[in-house]
């Protein structure tokens, strides 16, 4: 028998040689991948490697789909790897966004985020699968025993993995169907909190402390506070809001985002919902259109976010509260510059009621260069991604300036009170740019948060005395509008360090995060 095994290796020595070198090849980039994070799933994958070497012995279609599945799953944990860093908690969300995303969305992503770095690994995947179709078509093999052999081995080793590891549930690549398949983005959540919110009773609340007649809450995104000139970027980036600050008409605070994903933060800011608790708290609470709402006033949202994308998502939800709103684009795709909001804005009927506004920008959203228009431009060409990045922290403080010249123009005898904050922060660097990276970065939680208020208002001073305390972490902004309104009288803040990154168990210590590299 040992002859006759040394016989057939003998004789299908080529066929070994190559179906060996074409598994080794298909295991690398995940292995890389895992390696220097995760070295149990590193063990995990040394197994794969084995049972693939194995069937290759008993099944040439079987091994060739094998090889296929392996290799279309490397370039989506490689690309992964390569642009946010990897660990297994990061590719579930990572699929669950991109299933949830409409298709031009998806596109936007890949405009974006593919680089020569997936392009090597395109045709790093061709070559592979290019050694298969050699082996497939040019290679026979005359196992008997060792196929036999490989057989129940390999059907011992599967069944052991199975058993031990549930790899469809658990292990990369195999739970990748399976975590397309339940991806659901948040449709549940919207479900749930569609029907708590129509549960409620219409409650009215007697509005006699509220301080303002129009409160308009200005919503940015993607914003680096330090490419902002108020908290002493060394660009003229925010020429309006400095010459606020300069008149000492301008509150500027030092703030944290609970988190690095839209999707989590706009609820996390705007609803009960934080850090420790987020869907039950976000379900089971009105955000702070509906609470402005139940204080009688007329609440509008106002998006340049894409209304197809949110469709269903926990952001259409909080925007549905209000009495109107409009999305101006249906997707990111066509998404013009915020400008696009002016024009509307300038048509509103001017109203001596009580109004409440969430205004809600693209601001400096990827990609950078479609973000502002060329009237409004600080490098008018941009050299690197950062003076692109700058280009869209420019245009937004004219965007801001508009809003508050269109506000206080309209209303001169009425209390107006801005406040303007950002989801949370973005990596800006030549090599990465971005949101969204597990483990995270300082830079993707240092947001602004500034406030205007055109009455003297003693909430708004005790805030900003409290901040010289400690950096305010933005999970309970809903709670401080709704104090320096006069609305409510539990400021609530939040000092907490805890943010999330990606989704909410991954909650970590902002203050144990590095700041970028930006020479790596
Ligand atoms: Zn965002």
């Amino acid at each position: 028998m040992r002859y006759k095994i040394k016989n057939e290796i003998k004789e299908n020595k080529q066929y070994l040689y190559l179906s060996y070198l074409i598994s080794i090849l298909t295991i690398i980039p995940q292995a890389i991948a895992s390696e220097s994070n995760d070295f149990e799933h590193f063990i995990f994958l040394l197994i794969v490697l084995f049972v693939m070497i194995l069937v290759s012995k008993f099944n040439k279609l079987l091994f060739a789909l094998f090889i296929i599945y392996m290799n279309v799953t490397n370039i989506i944990i490689s690309h992964i790897y390569m642009h946010w860093g990897y660990c297994d908690a990061d590719i579930g969300p990572r699929i669950e966004v991109s299933a949830a995303s409409p298709l031009y969305e998806t596109l936007e992503y890949l405009k974006t985020y593919i680089d020569y770095r997936d392009i090597l690994l395109f045709v790093y995947t061709f070559f592979v699968l290019f050694l298969l179709y050699k082996l497939l078509v040019h290679y026979k093999h005359s196992f008997k025993i060792i196929r036999f052999l490989g057989f129940i081995l390999g059907a011992a080793v599967i069944a052991a993995v199975y058993y031990y590891y549930d790899p469809f549930e658990y292990e990369e690549p195999f739970n990748i169907p399976n975590k397309c398949i339940t991806a659901e983005g948040h449709s549940q959540l919207y479900n749930e909190r569609t029907k708590y919110l129509a549960s409620l009773q219409q409650e009215f609340k007697q509005n006699d402390h509220s301080l303002y007649d129009k409160i308009v809450v200005i919503q940015g995104e993607s914003v680096n506070k330090h490419h902002m000139a108020i908290y002493n970027y060394d660009e003229n980036t925010t020429p309006f809001l400095s010459s606020l600050k300069d008149q000492n008409k301008l509150y500027v605070f030092n703030a944290i985002a609970p988190t690095n994903q839209t999707r989590y933060s706009i609820p996390i800011l705007h609803t009960k919902a934080n850090v420790h608790n987020f869907s039950d708290a976000f379900i089971h609470s009105r955000s702070i259109v509906g609470d402005f709402k139940m204080h009688r006033y007329k609440t509008y949202w106002i998006s340049n976010q894409g209304e197809a994308g949110e469709h269903d998502s926990s952001i259409a939800s909080m925007a549905q509260e209000a009495d109107v709103y409009h999305f101006e684009n249906l997707d990111f795709m066509t998404a013009q510059p915020d400008e696009v909001l002016l024009s509307y804005i300038n048509h509103l009927q001017n109203s001596s009621q009580k109004e409440m506004y969430l205004i809600h920008l693209m601001g400096s959203h990827a990609d950078y260069e479609r973000r502002y228009s060329y009237k409004q431009i600080l490098f008018k060409e941009p050299s690197n991604v950062a003076e692109d990045y700058d280009n869209t922290i420019f245009y937004t403080d004219y965007i801001l300036k508009s809003i508050f010249t269109y506000f206080t123009k309209s209303f001169p005898s009425q209390k107006i009170l801005f406040i303007y904050i950002s989801d949370h922060g973005e990596v800006v660097s030549e090599k990465e740019h971005g949101h969204g990276y597990l483990p995270p970065f300082k830079d993707e939680y240092d947001v602004p948060f500034v406030i205007y208020s055109n009455i003297k208002n003693s909430r708004i001073d005790e805030l900003y005395k409290n901040n010289k305390q400690g950096v305010f972490n933005l999970e309970n902004l809903n709670y401080m509008i709704e104090y320096i309104s006069g609305v409510s009288d539990e400021n609530n803040i939040s000092y907490s360090k805890d943010v999330f990154a990606l989704e909410p168990k991954n909650i970590v210590d902002y203050n144990k995060l590095p700041f970028y590299d930006k020479k790596l």
